[in-house]
């Protein structure tokens, strides 16, 4: 079965692919990169992924799905949360990202945080329904590995004893939250 996917982030596509491929044609929506970005103007990571999977369906037969993701700490109220990308502004990088959340988290004992993400399926226009996926981890006080993306180096999960940015793909494929939102977007898929 054939699925657009609608994302132009490099360590989501790979994400992606080692999850669908290959059971699932996963295909990069064509002309993406040509298109404007949606404007993401919901408060909650759904509405955030829905806006862009209706979005970037009108412009394609079939199904497309979208998603939306980031980093929500305890002691930070939720932050970054749906921000997780622009957190240390317009124009923000991964590393300095992570430099505003180590300095954020200065001196904070509970450091409990969660990554969350929410996968949109969409056709025709509509959004058909949406698939959330969370793993639970802790902000360490410094980055640890070259692994993965975003705020991986400094998202420590006891069950590993090490962070996402040390753990290897495939460990934090077995575990992460967009693995999780895509298995059900396997299951709904697999029902349509
Ligand atoms: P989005 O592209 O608006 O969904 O923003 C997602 C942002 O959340 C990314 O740019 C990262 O900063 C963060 N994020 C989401 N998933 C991950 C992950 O698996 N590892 C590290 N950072 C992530």
């Amino acid at each position: 079965m054939k699925i657009y996917c609608a994302t132009t982030n490099a360590g989501k596509i790979r994400e992606f692919r080692q999850a669908l491929e290959p059971d699932f044609d996963l295909e990069m929506l064509p002309g993406l990169d040509r298109l404007a970005a949606p404007e993401e103007t919901g408060d909650t990571f759904e509405e955030n992924a829905a806006q862009k999977a209706v979005y970037y369906a009108r412009g394609v037969s079939g199904l497309v799905f979208a998603e939306d993701s980031g980093l929500s700490v305890d002691a930070l109220g939720g932050a970054p949360g749906i921000r997780s990308a622009r957190f240390s502004g317009l124009d923000a990088t991964d590393e300095r990202n992570n430099r505003l959340l180590i300095e954020r988290m200065k001196g904070v004992a509970h450091r409990s945080a969660r990554y969350i993400c929410v996968v949109a399926l969409a056709r025709d226009g509509n959004v058909i329904e949406t698939f959330r996926g969370e793993v639970e981890g802790e902000i360490l006080h410094e980055p640890r590995g070259k692994n993965g993306f975003g705020y991986d180096p400094l998202f420590y999960y006891p069950p590993f004893g090490c962070t996402f940015g040390e753990a290897s793909a495939a460990q934090k494929l077995s575990v992460s939250h967009r693995s999780r939102a895509l298995a059900r977007l396997r299951t709904a898929l697999a029902r349509l």
